[in-house]
C-alpha cells in the first residue's frame, strides 16, 4: 500500500504522528493509499523550518523569484499528463477535466512570472521640502494554504504561486482525500529552483489545521472549502491576529430568459451542472427559467441531453462525461438529499439514484438527476448538494428570478442566458454575487482578474489570484525620507511639515 507522508525541507518524509487516513479510489471504492495526518508537533516543526528558509527567499530579488515561476510553469506543462492523472486518480474526475484542473492553476503561475511588476511600490517625489515618500510591498513571512478535495492542482497553485512569488514561505495543507498532486507540485517547483523548506506540504486533518491557526509564526491563512469550515477558520485565524481569506461553498443560479437560445442554455446547464459530478464551487445547481413556457421548453431540451451523459471511471479517458463523487459518505448524503426532494414535493424528472456500472459496483457513482418545481424551502434548494443534481425553480418574471438569486445566502457565481443586452447589463449591475456570467455558465475569471464570491461564499476582504493576491500576500511599508541639505538648524515644533 502506498504511504504518503509530507514534503518537508525538499524531501518526502514519513509522518510520525501514528495517525493516517485512507485515500480512496472513488471509482472502485478501494483504498489506494494512506496519507499521514500531521500532529501539532510535526506542524510546528515544519513551520519553524519554513521561517528559516523564508529569510533567504525574501532576500532573493523579485526577478530571480519570477524566474523560478517561469521554470515552474514550463515543468507543469512538461508534466501536465502526469499531473492530470494524479488529480483524476484520487478525485475521480475525467482526464480532460483533470487537465483543466492543472491548466487553470498553471495560468496563475504564468501571471506570477510578472510578480516584480505587481510588487513595485509607490513613490512621491518632493512631498515636502526635501522630503520624498515611498511605499514598498514586503512579504508577510510564513503563510498557510488549506485547500479542498475538488481541485487538487488548481487551488494549491492559486495559493502557492502568488504567496511564493511575493517572497513568503508557505505551509500547504492539501485535502487529505487528494494529497498526491500537491506533493508532486512541491517537487516540481524545487526542480525549478525554489529553495528547500520555502514550500512545505504538510498533510493532515483538523489537528494540523488548528496547529496552523494557533501558531504565532503563521502570518496569513488562505482557505478554500465548505462554508462552515471557512467561517470557523476565518474566525480563529482573525482572533489570533492573522490575515485571513476563506472561500466557502456555493449555490449558483442560472437565469434563463424567454428570449434565450434554449439549445445553448441547455448545453451550458448540462456541462455546468453535471461536469465533475457537480463537485465544483462554480457548478450551476439551480436553473431559473422565467415564465412557464420557458420552463417547459427547457425541460424538453434538458432531458435528452441528460439521458445521453456517460458516467464512468477516469480510466475511460475522454469517453466519459463525469466520474464518481468523492466518498461513500458524499454519495449517501447526495442520495438522501434526492430522497428529501421527492418527499418534499419536487418533481424528479430524471432519477440517477439507481445508477450502477458493471465492474464498478462499489464505486461512488450517481447518475444525473434533474428536479423540476423546486421551491426555496426545500432542502435540495437550501443545501449545497455538491453532486450531479440540477434543480429547476420556476419563476414568473425577471424580477422574481433576480430576487431569488439576491435572497440566496451564497454568492459565488451566477449566470444569465438572454438575447437582450439591457437585461444582461441590469442583471450584472444589480445581482449581489461575486462572479457573473452572461451567456456563459461557469464564469471563473481569467488569472489576471481575481476570483472570489460574496455573502457566505467568502470571508475576508480580498479575492484569490490576480492583483488582489499580491495585496494579500504582502504588507505595505511607507517611508518618509528627508535629507538635510538646505534645512535650517534648530528643532521644528509645528506638525505641518509638508507646506
Ligand atoms: P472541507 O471544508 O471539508 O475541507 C477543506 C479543507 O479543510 C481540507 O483541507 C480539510 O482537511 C480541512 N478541514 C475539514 N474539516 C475541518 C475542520 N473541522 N477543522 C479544520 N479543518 C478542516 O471542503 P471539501 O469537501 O474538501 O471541498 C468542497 C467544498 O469546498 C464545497 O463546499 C465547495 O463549494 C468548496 N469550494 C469552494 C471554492 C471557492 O473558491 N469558493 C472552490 C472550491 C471548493
Amino acid at each position: 500500500m502506498e504511504q504518503i507522508g509530507h514534503h518537508i525541507d525538499g524531501a518526502r518524509i514519513a509522518g510520525t504522528s501514528g495517525r493516517s487516513a485512507d485515500v480512496m479510489n472513488p471509482a472502485t471504492g478501494e483504498v489506494q493509499a494512506q496519507v499521514a495526518l500531521a500532529s501539532k508537533a510535526e506542524m510546528d516543526a515544519a513551520i519553524a523550518r519554513a521561517a528559516e528558509a523564508q529569510k533567504g527567499w525574501a532576500a532573493t530579488n523579485p526577478q530571480r523569484r519570477a524566474r523560478v515561476m517561469m521554470k515552474f510553469a514550463q515543468l507543469i506543462n512538461d508534466h501536465i499528463d502526469e499531473l492530470a492523472e494524479l488529480v483524476s486518480r484520487e478525485h475521480g474526475k475525467t482526464l480532460p477535466d483533470g487537465r483543466g484542473d492543472v491548466q487553470r492553476g498553471l495560468e496563475v503561475v504564468e501571471v506570477c512570472i510578472g510578480a516584480p511588476h505587481m510588487l513595485k511600490g509607490d513613490y512621491t517625489d518632493s512631498g515636502g521640502p526635501g522630503i520624498d515618500l515611498y511605499s514598498m510591498r514586503q512579504p508577510l513571512g510564513v503563510v498557510a494554504g488549506i485547500t479542498p478535495f475538488n481541485f487538487p492542482a488548481m487551488i494549491p497553485l492559486w495559493k502557492l504561486a502568488p504567496a511564493l512569488a511575493c517572497g513568503n514561505a508557505m505551509i500547504l495543507k492539501p485535502s487529505e482525500r487528494c494529497p498526491s498532486t500537491a506533493m508532486r507540485l512541491a517537487e516540481l517547483i524545487e526542480e525549478a529552483g525554489l529553495p528547500k523548506g520555502v514550500l512545505q506540504v504538510v498533510n493532515g486533518d483538523k489537528e494540523a489545521v488548528d496547529a496552523i491557526l494557533d501558531n504565532d509564526t503563521i502570518q496569513a491563512v488562505g482557505f478554500v472549502g465548505s462554508t462552515p469550515i471557512a467561517q470557523y477558520i476565518y474566525g480563529r485565524a482573525c482572533a489570533n491576529g492573522k490575515r485571513a481569506q476563506c472561500f466557502g461553498g456555493a449555490k449558483n443560479h442560472m437565469i434563463i430568459m424567454p428570449d434565450a437560445d434554449l439549445d445553448k442554455a441547455a448545453d451550458a446547464l448540462v456541462g455546468a451542472g453535471y461536469g465533475a459530478a457537480g463537485e465544483r464551487c462554480m457548478a450551476i445547481s439551480v436553473a431559473v427559467p422565467v415564465g412557464q413556457a420557458t420552463a417547459d421548453a427547457l425541460i424538453e431540451k434538458l432531458v435528452p441531453r441528460i439521458e445521453k451523459l456517460k458516467v464512468g471511471p477516469y480510466t475511460a479517458g475522454a469517453d466519459v462525461d463525469y466520474g464518481p463523487v468523492i466518498t461513500a459518505a458524499a454519495k449517501q448524503r447526495i442520495l438522501n438529499l434526492i430522497d428529501s426532494g421527492v418527499a418534499q414535493g419536487a418533481t424528479l424528472v430524471t432519477d440517477g439514484r439507481d445508477f450502477s456500472l458493471q465492474g464498478y459496483e462499489a464505486g461512488y457513482f450517481i447518475g444525473p438527476s434533474l428536479f423540476d418545481n423546486v421551491t426555496p424551502e426545500m432542502d435540495i434548494y437550501r443545501e449545497e448538494i455538491f453532486g450531479p443534481v440540477l434543480s429547476q425553480v420556476r419563476t414568473d418574471s425577471y424580477e422574481d428570478a433576480l430576487n431569488l438569486v439576491i435572497d440566496n445566502p451564497y454568492g459565488n457565481g451566477t449566470a444569465i442566458f438572454t438575447a437582450d443586452g439591457d437585461t444582461a447589463r441590469d442583471f450584472a449591475h444589480r445581482v449581489n454575487v461575486g462572479m457573473v456570467g452572461i451567456n456563459f455558465p461557469i464564469p471563473v475569471p481569467l488569472s489576471y482578474h481575481t476570483f472570489g464570491g460574496w455573502k457566505k461564499s467568502a470571508f475576508g476582504d480580498l479575492n484569490q489570484y490576480g492583483p488582489d493576491a499580491f495585496r494579500f500576500y504582502t504588507k505595505t511599508k511607507t517611508v518618509t525620507a528627508r535629507w538635510f541639505s538646505g534645512i535650517k538648524d534648530g528643532g521644528e515644533f509645528n506638525f505641518k511639515a509638508m507646506d
